[in-house]
């Protein structure tokens, strides 16, 4: 029996605060009862994303679970009164799933990221996990008329477990489009992930994350987001709008 988390709402985002070890069981738990289960882990660019466009807020509410990426989605949660214990990361989620797909025998399919990065990604993890079951692979650049092939190449893998590193909001529309026609269990969006576990980009060091400045380790790697960070401190703002509106 796997333990159902009620909703922190963030800016009408359903954020469900698990924690690290709770996601994993709650998802694996799910994945071995044979349940679909749709997960996003949403940072403040992803809430943000939905507050501009209405059809990725309806895509991020139909999602069977949120996680709370990021230092700015934990702050919110916390802010507007809820009970946050922890940060799940996306890459460090997909890490821990990929150990307990290793123990549960499940099968994964990595999908994503430039060509030959999925596959360098694969032989990391064949590497650091042996016994890992990546029964297929598929870059991310793809034209829209290549999208059948793609749910049929995932389908006969025989995957139970779907990631899809096309960064948001590609990977979450992409699934939520083609959900109901891929078999997988798992269906979940991991941004970078493969381009980190392939080493082609470093993650922040422990105590950066731990300090919450794992964005502005990000931004001194990848001097080129600067523009989506952009989107950090409007958030904040909108935050502390409703709460105010809330309680005022
Ligand atoms: N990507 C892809 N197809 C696309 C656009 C992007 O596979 O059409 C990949 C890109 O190569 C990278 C990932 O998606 O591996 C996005 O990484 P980013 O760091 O921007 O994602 P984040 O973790 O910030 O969501």
């Amino acid at each position: 029996m796997t333990e159902i988390i009620p909703a922190a709402e963030i800016l009408r985002v359903p954020v469900h605060p698990y924690t690290m070890a709770g996601a994993v069981r709650r998802i694996i738990g799910d994945v071995i009862a044979g349940l679909r289960i749709f997960v996003v882990t949403a940072n403040a660019e992803i809430i943000m994303m939905g507050q501009k466009d209405e059809d990725y807020l309806q895509i991020l509410k139909s999602a069977d679970l949120v996680l709370p990426d990021g230092a700015g989605t934990v702050w919110a949660g916390r802010s507007l009164g809820y009970e946050v214990p922890e940060r799940v990361a996306g890459y460090d989620l997909f890490i821990n799933l990929l150990q307990e797909a290793v123990a549960q025998n499940l099968r994964i399919f990595f999908f994503g990221a430039a060509p030959g990065v999925a596959e360098a990604a694969k032989a990391k993890c064949e590497q650091i996990y042996p016994g890992v079951r990546i029964v297929g692979v598929r870059n991310g650049y793809f034209k829209n008329d290549e999208t059948s092939d793609i749910i049929d190449e995932i389908n006969s893998s025989g995957a139970e477990m779907l990631f899809a590193a096309l960064g948001a909001p590609k990977q979450e529309v992409w699934l939520a489009r083609n959900g109901a026609a891929l078999s997988p269990r798992l269906l979940m969006g991991i941004g970078g992930s493969f381009d980190v576990l392939a080493g082609r980009v470093s993650r922040a060091p422990k105590w950066v994350q731990n300090a919450s400045l794992e964005w502005l380790y990000r931004l001194y790697k990848q001097p080129s987001r600067f523009r989506r960070m952009l989107v950090l401190p409007k958030f904040v703002i909108k935050v502390l709008r409703n709460k105010s509106n809330n309680t005022g």
